[in-house]
């Protein structure tokens, strides 16, 4: 199926099984060849960083945790799988070629195919409420895996997106309130066992199949330790609440990385995702069962459509 869908995407990346992966971009005269290579997992590696939202500019440090891993400040963590990084790079280089030759970088478009994580694409093997270990998760949906909805969905959007004008990238994103999960500051500290565990499971359900098969981001927000709270130390509390659904805060941060990841700078400009044919997928929607609105109201205030998980797999 990688080959597939990789075969369908713009660029026409080859994307070998090794984990030294060429990508070649047979489309330009000059065949471009890059090398992803594992990045070790590296401490106390840290960048100041940026991110607007709602008009207020919030400053953060970005610390690597692995080579697919980032811990932003204490307010969350993203993945990104390296099919993503892949297509990435070979979109930067296509741009960089495009823009020599004078074309518009604004031609680029991102279809966002986003989930919810908890209760919408996986639920506890226990039974219990909240998972015992990093690995008490399955899929919630037969559709999701069995019958390849999401695989499905990036295939159709790129056969849908022919038009030579734009080029289009189709991508997952999971956006995922993790509030019981602590994130210290400091990072000569450990991690706390709460952040290990999410660490873990997140890697592990990117790694597995299908997602591992889709170019796929994951943003999950946490919280700051009461040290930290006392000390007055880590991000900003304002940015902590707008990084928790139904604050747009994960959504301004990933066209900020999905900026960066296409070389157009760090900001927004540049980036545009096409609202009309992306969507958001949550189980928290208001009916009478549900524990909350959030997952409705996030995708409100971002401007995405808005399904329930019954109303998309089933
Ligand atoms: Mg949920």
């Amino acid at each position: 199926m990688t080959k597939d869908i990789t075969k369908l995407l713009k660029g026409k990346p080859t994307i070998s099984k090794a984990k030294t992966s060429k990508v070649t971009k047979p489309s330009t005269k000059k065949k471009l060849t890059a090398t992803i290579k594992e990045t070790p997992i590296t401490q106390n590696t840290s960048t100041k960083k940026k991110v607007t939202i709602n008009d207020k500019t919030f400053e953060y440090e970005e610390k690597m945790h692995s080579s697919t891993c980032r811990i932003l400040g204490t307010h969350g963590v993203r993945f990104q799988s390296k099919l993503y990084s892949e297509l990435m790079k070979t979109h930067k280089e296509n741009f960089l070629n495009n823009n020599n030759n004078g074309h518009d970088t604004k031609k680029l478009r991102f279809q966002i195919a986003s989930f919810d994580l908890d209760d919408t694409l996986i639920q506890t093997k226990s039974g219990f409420k909240f998972g015992k270990s990093a690995d008490d998760w399955k899929f919630k949906y037969p559709e999701i895996q069995e019958k390849g909805k999401l695989t499905e969905w990036i295939m159709k959007a790129n056969e849908d997106c022919k038009d030579d004008e734009t080029t289009t990238i189709p991508i997952m994103v999971i956006f995922t309130n993790q509030g019981g999960v602590t994130n210290n500051h400091d990072s000569n500290e450990p991690k706390s066992k709460s952040l290990l565990k999410l660490l873990t499971k997140l890697q592990l359900i990117l790694d597995s199949s299908p997602l591992a098969e889709v170019p796929t981001l994951i943003y999950a927000s946490t919280k700051k330790s009461k040290k930290d709270l006392q000390n007055g130390v880590g991000s900003d509390d304002q940015l902590h609440s707008s990084f928790r659904k139904p604050g747009i805060g994960m959504f301004e941060q990933l066209k900020m990385d999905l900026g960066d990841g296409v070389g157009v700078g760090v900001g927004i400009d540049g980036v545009l995702i096409d609202m009309e044919k992306s969507f958001y997928v949550g189980d928290a929607a208001g009916r009478k069962s549900d524990f909350s609105d959030s997952d409705k109201k996030f995708a409100e205030n971002v401007g995405l459509k808005f399904y329930t998980p019954e109303e998309f797999f089933v």
